[in-house]
């Protein structure tokens, strides 16, 4: 590990200040950035730890929320209104990692943790375009079983981690900032990038730039979601594909749908094709299929995940059909 500064910030305006000096990381729990400093892939000047910042969560009119970026995953799992009105944050927060490490995971943290991809994990002998640009990238043409079908490109083919965020990009969810500059909010779909010819630039965040919290807008009480995550074993598994949804049917017609992939991409993939399928129509398998079919029309395969559009395709169906029918 390189020689880093560690200070602990009291306050959102002490955070800020301290992570306008260049080098410097915000700490929060449930990132990876601990395992690649040890890696020596990551390799700041020094670390702001935030993990004591903005705990609360908070009723918004009208039946929303603003949760703290220091809120803990269990205790946002756990919390009755959660629960209650977000059921699929909650299944898609604690479908992820262990019981440890989502006690000591933030939401803020859950957020900026960065990809698995064991070639970018690899320093000492595979190339990677995110680690080093310009290198290459090891996984096009090699293991890439968990790698994505949607969003990639030819300099980077890795995946986003979270489950929260899959769910948090259905109930579009609103990141709110605090930098240098001031305030500012960013739709949580817009906070990850595509990884295009620049996959080791991964969101939309400023230099320096803090995230405070996560705004849920309200849903209504008709409507109906839930978190489906299909992996390799049951538990401290990253997805192979998951699928957070919301529906809302009225007078037999689908009045509202929001559709989430992960596992899929280089960030949570919003499905705004398949929405577009099924808004004002029956709720009804075969337009279900016909959803997920053109959402994943443009899915790219490697050799070696091409079982993941048809896993991708069945698990969308499914879930929209679980949730069509606790509606009927
Ligand atoms: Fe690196 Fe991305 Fe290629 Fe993995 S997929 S080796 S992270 S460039």
């Amino acid at each position: 590990m390189n020689p880093f500064t560690y200070a602990r910030a009291i306050d959102t305006s002490d955070a800020v200040r301290q992570g306008a000096v260049d080098g410097a990381k915000y700490l929060g729990g449930g990132t990876n950035l601990v395992d690649l400093m040890r890696e020596t892939i990551e390799r700041p000047a020094s670390l702001v730890d935030v993990t004591g910042l903005s705990r609360e969560i908070e009723d918004l009119p009208g039946d929303g929320l603003l949760i703290g970026a220091g809120v803990r995953n269990t205790a946002l799992a756990e919390d009755s209104r959660v629960r209650r009105r977000y059921p699929l944050l909650t299944r898609a927060i604690v479908s992820g990692a262990s019981a440890q490490i989502r006690n000591m995971a933030t939401v803020g943290g859950n957020l900026i943790q960065r990809t698995r991809c064991a070639y970018f994990y690899d320093d000492a002998g595979s190339r990677c375009n995110k680690r080093s640009p310009g290198s290459g990238c090891d996984a096009i043409g090699g293991f890439n079983r968990n790698h994505a079908i949607l969003g990639a490109s030819t300099s980077c083919v890795a995946v986003h981690p979270s489950d929260m965020c899959v769910a948090l990009a259905a109930l579009d969810a609103v990141v709110h900032l605090r930098g240098d500059g001031g305030e500012r909010r960013i739709a949580l779909t817009d906070l990850h990038r595509l990884p295009g010819d620049r996959p080791d630039i991964e969101t939309m965040l400023e230099p320096g730039e803090l995230i405070t919290a996560i705004e849920l807008p309200p849903l209504l009480g008709k409507a109906r979601s839930t978190y489906r995550k299909v992996r390799d074993r049951s538990s401290y598994a990253f997805a192979l594909v998951s699928v957070a949804a919301v529906l809302e049917v009225e007078e037999g017609q689908v009045a509202d749908v929001r559709i989430a992939l992960g596992g899929v991409a280089h960030k949570p993939w919003r499905a705004p094709r398949a929405e577009a399928v099924l808004l004002g129509g029956p709720p009804v398998s075969s337009a279900f299929a016909m959803a997920a079919d053109t959402e994943l029309a443009e899915a790219r395969s490697l050799s070696g995940n091409a079982f993941k559009v048809e896993l991708a395709r069945r698990t969308m169906v499914a879930v929209l059909e679980e949730l069509a029918g606790e509606i009927a």
